[in-house]
């Protein structure tokens, strides 16, 4: 069942922003800003992820990959994975996830392993 009034503020609304250019820039702005808040926001969640590992355990003391943590922080030095910046690696050799700097490429298996690993093999 249609109802015809709300299609009619919907197709105001429309005709609201396609007239006034300085409305939809106002519109548009206002998404960008929330864009940038939630990417704040999270930013800010990683860190007070940061502060807790840093308060639970030294940067030596390996994180259970299975715990919530082992998935957002490098097992071997707990640094934190950003998106984009920083990928989590997978380890081909003990299957938890390192960041760059705890892993090297192989090319000959197209996978990485992590230092720990790399010195048993
Ligand atoms: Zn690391
Ligand atoms: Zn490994």
């Amino acid at each position: 069942m249609t109802r015809p009034v709300e299609e009619d503020c919907d197709s105001q609304l429309a005709q609201q922003l396609s007239l006034l250019s300085e409305t939809e820039r106002k519109h548009v702005l206002m998404v960008l800003h929330r864009d940038g808040d939630l990417r704040r926001h999270e930013e800010r969640r990683l860190k007070e992820l940061q502060k807790q590992i840093d308060q639970q355990e030294g940067p030596s003391v390996p994180i259970d990959q299975h715990s919530p943590l082992g998935q957002f922080c490098c097992f071997l030095c707990s640094r934190l994975f950003y998106p984009i910046i920083d990928k989590r690696l997978l380890c081909r050799g003990c299957h938890y996830f390192v960041c760059h700097g705890c892993a090297t490429y192989e090319h000959h298996t197209g996978s990485w392993l992590c230092s720990q690993c790399q010195k048993q093999w």
